[in-house]
């Protein structure tokens, strides 16, 4: 590429420097999606394919018509297979931005239609792309993908409004047109708010990997399957209150506690999500929050004070132990505690310092046994 005065930079990355390579092709959708302020890289035409050869031409007039609209797009991609990520950065809380949404959506669509490309050229038209399939695909087919949708689904029930029959892309979008951010007091740090934290998500579910794709993200989602909890669900609520809600307290809601019930504060997505979502951190604020309006449950406080309470048990383990395991008590116990029935309550023993008072020391030493250690003060 150097002799045929190709590229620009031509750096060597051999092992272990290439680690880094593919670490920062890992992290480069959480640098785009952690962009500050309101306006962020929308995906909205960032499926585009054309033809490899066609890049260079095609790059060329894209940057030309993105000028035209006073515009930069972030590029993220994998052009070897000509496909690029393209996304404008837009505010949609703007009414002006919104309208542009759409503009740059019907221009890409006769940039791409005039190199012969796709506008889908990885996932899918959706929702966003659909009002431009009669566009890249001719009126005549279009009627064609209508009448087997119709013929299928007379009654239009199935994902009514996607690839057929869709409304414009800037409708019924997540935010109302100037929609003012509201202030959020929190106890916790959020570089940028609460609201753009939660914002960080841009809905790419990758907190839905099931066990076998490795990793942590999700292990609520995980385990019941349901989309309330899993991360994104998480973010979407928070977002939807804190932008919606009216009540002078938008944490105190009900709904939000349930979605954010399951969360184990695990951190997974913190390092897992292509985001970096931080869910943990946004918990506990939400939390403390929620606890203003309605108090903090007993159970909360049972299980945020157990050392203490374990070790108050251990004095009399016997009456203690007695409560925890009679068939009688525990049930009554556990449902106070909110505790699945399932789960038996662990027993108290006396404490090792007790046990090793009790023991008279060194008694507890048996040669030509197994060593053991004691830990004492
Ligand atoms: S911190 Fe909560 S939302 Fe994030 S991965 Fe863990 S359980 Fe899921």
């Amino acid at each position: 590429m150097r002799a045929q005065g190709f590229g620009y930079a031509y750096p060597v990355a051999p092992a272990p420097q290439s680690k880094q390579v593919w670490e920062l092709r890992n992290a480069g959708l959480g640098v785009l999606s952690n962009m500050p302020g309101a306006a962020k890289g929308v995906a909205c035409i960032e499926d585009t394919a054309v033809a490899v050869t066609d890049l260079p031409a095609y790059i060329g007039e894209f940057e030309k018509l993105m000028a035209g609209f006073g515009q930069k797009s972030v590029y993220y991609a994998h052009a070897g297979d000509g496909e690029l990520h393209l996304r404008p950065i837009l505010n949609l809380k703007k009414t002006a931005d919104r309208v542009q949404l759409r503009q740059i959506g019907e221009a890409m669509a006769r940039l791409v239609k005039k190199f012969g490309g796709s506008l889908s050229g990885e996932h899918g038209d959706g929702r966003v792309r659909a009002e431009f399939i009669p566009l890249m695909i001719g009126e005549k087919n279009y009627e064609l993908l209508r009448r087997i949708k119709r013929a299928w689904d007379p009654n239009g029930i199935f994902n009514p409004g996607k690839i057929t029959d869709a409304p414009p892309m800037n409708t019924s979008l997540r935010y109302e047109p100037e929609q003012q951010d509201k202030p959020f007091d929190t106890v916790l740090e959020f570089p940028d708010g609460i609201l753009r934290a939660a914002e960080k998500c841009n809905g790419s579910g990758d907190c839905r990997r099931l066990d076998f794709a490795g990793g942590t993200m999700c292990p609520s989602y995980r385990a019941t399957r349901d989309e309330k909890d899993s991360t994104r669900a998480r973010a979407n609520a928070l977002r939807e209150f804190l932008t919606r809600s009216e009540r002078a307290n938008p944490f105190s809601h009900r709904e939000l506690y349930e979605v954010m019930d399951l969360c184990l504060s695990c951190k997974g997505c913190t390092s897992e999500c292509p985001s970096n979502v931080d869910m943990a951190g946004m918990k506990a604020e939400f939390l403390h929050q929620y606890y203003k309006t309605h108090g903090v449950p007993w159970r909360t406080r049972v299980f945020a004070n157990i050392g203490g309470l374990n070790r108050l048990g251990a004095y009399a383990p016997a009456l203690t132990n007695f409560f925890l395991k009679n068939p009688a008590v525990a049930p009554l116990l556990k449902r106070v505690l909110g505790v699945a029935p399932q789960r038996s309550l662990p027993a108290v023993r006396p404490s090792l310092r007790r046990w090793f008072e009790k023991s008279g020391g060194v008694a507890a030493y048996r040669p030509g046994k197994r060593p053991r250690i004691f830990l004492l003060r």
